[in-house]
């Protein structure tokens, strides 16, 4: 890793190194000498040859990581140098896969691999990324060379062959397995951002042999409406447990020859947004990584639910992990989650800000000469409304939750009758 905001000195001393080693070193020294209003930033560059992996949270106007650090610094991330260990599998390269592989690449990650056969087309320049130069490449080619001059910092992996491939499966099950940044090593996460659903139950089945945890996403055919969803292979319900419609019943695909489907680029922004968030979370440890969000365009509704695994599944090696997730959480409780972890950091994470807040305000209240009480869980020494019990003046909220936002509304949640079997509910979706 190198630091973005001394990149230049260091580029320096590597064009000198093809000098003879004295010329060289005496160079090194000519340069030291003479450029004393610039040695820390030398050394500090000298400093980063010895350790290429270290993000700079120095705030300088060059340096691409200062702002990214912020987060850490303002205790929203614990760590988020770690993102330069993370390597993340794209499935699809086209208007969301695309967007997700740029956002993740300014954002430091390790290593990206890009799975697309496509090539670049002018009917693909009404969504992000792509440019009009690039057609006629292969998409992952062309992403390679844009995210590289993005950020050079970040591995790209292009593989152009396509996922259902019976012949390919060998290989792309090897690139999953061996493609984490540390040597033969996984992936730490899958995104799946194609536009079929062959390809989707290909990762399904891949990622629930081989336990990977992976994410969904997709855009309607008429461009308004979008859904992420996390899978994690016997925790979470995979891709087989509730199948959309159109793969329950093996109906042909909506995608077919001549038909051509609609697409916004703000519709798929806002999905890929979505999407790399929730990767940036479930990475970093931190906030809520959602099970699943939908997007309605046409009300500006993000409807999320929680879709429990079918014990009925019908992919048989989805039912023998749910059997392996039940024995672990049985054997360690709440622990065995994949996310349990993330979930006590953030809890622990919450609870150091409440006693600094705490403090602060002891101290406040002690320069003062009030008194101070916990009146909750989340609130010190405020309560809502009137004035305190003891005739004090009172304190107000900026924002006072009202009674609608305590009781959201019936159609904010699916209504799920958990006794009625899967094949009941299909029928009853068919009879609609
Ligand atoms: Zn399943």
């Amino acid at each position: 890793m190198s630091n973005g905001g001394c990149r230049g000195g260091c580029m320096y001393l590597i064009v000198s190194s093809p000098l003879p080693l004295p010329s060289f070193l005496f160079g090194v020294f000519f340069f030291l000498f003479f450029s004393l209003p610039f040695s820390n930033t030398l050394l500090s560059c000298l400093g980063h040859m010895t350790d290429q992996k270290k993000f700079s949270a120095e705030v300088r106007d060059d340096n691409p990581y200062s702002r990214l650090m912020a987060l850490q610094r303002m205790g929203v991330v614990e760590d988020y140098e770690a993102i330069r260990h993370k390597s993340v599998a794209i499935i699809g390269a086209g208007g969301v896969g695309s967007v997700v592989a740029e956002m993740l690449t300014r954002c430091g990650i390790g290593k990206l691999l890009l799975f697309d056969y496509d090539k670049v087309e002018l009917a693909n320049m009404n969504r992000l990324f792509y440019r009009p130069e690039q057609q006629g490449m292969t998409k992952v080619d062309a992403a390679k060379a844009t995210l590289e001059g993005i950020n050079p910092d970040t591995t790209i992996v292009p593989c152009a062959y396509s996922i259902t491939a019976v012949d390919q499966w060998d290989t792309f099950v090897e690139s999953l397995l061996t493609g984490g940044v540390a040597p033969q090593t996984p992936i730490d996460l899958l995104l799946c951002c194609v536009d079929n659903f062959q390809a989707r139950l290909t990762v399904n089945e891949v990622c629930l042999q081989h336990r990977l945890p992976w994410m969904e996403s997709g855009v309607a055919e008429n461009a308004v409406s979008g859904h992420i969803q996390l899978l994690l292979p016997g925790t979470t319900a995979c891709y087989e447990c509730c199948p959309p419609l159109v793969v329950a019943t093996g109906m042909p695909e909506a995608k077919r020859e001549g038909v051509c489907a609609a697409s916004l680029p703000t519709t798929m922004g806002i999905v890929a947004g979505f999407l790399a968030q929730n990767t940036l979370k479930y990475l970093l440890q931190f906030g809520t990584v959602s099970e699943y969000v939908g997007y309605d365009a046409m009300r500006d509704y993000f409807p999320q639910v929680h879709i429990k695994a079918n014990p009925d599944c019908r992919n048989r090696t989805c039912v023998a992990r749910q059997a392996e997730y039940a024995a672990d959480v049985a054997a360690r409780g709440e622990a065995a989650h994949p996310l349990h972890a993330a979930r006590q950091a953030r809890l622990a994470r919450e609870e150091r800000e409440r006693a600094a807040a705490k403090a602060k305000a002891d101290a406040c209240a002690a320069e003062w000469g009030i008194t101070v009480e916990d009146k909750g869980k989340h609130s010190l020494a405020v309560a809502q409304g009137g004035g305190g019990q003891d005739g004090q003046g009172e304190v107000e909220y900026a924002y006072a939750a009202g009674q609608e936002d305590a009781e959201a509304p019936a159609e904010a949640y699916v209504q799920v009758d958990e006794s009625e079997s899967i094949e009941a509910l299909m029928a009853r979706m068919k009879g609609m």
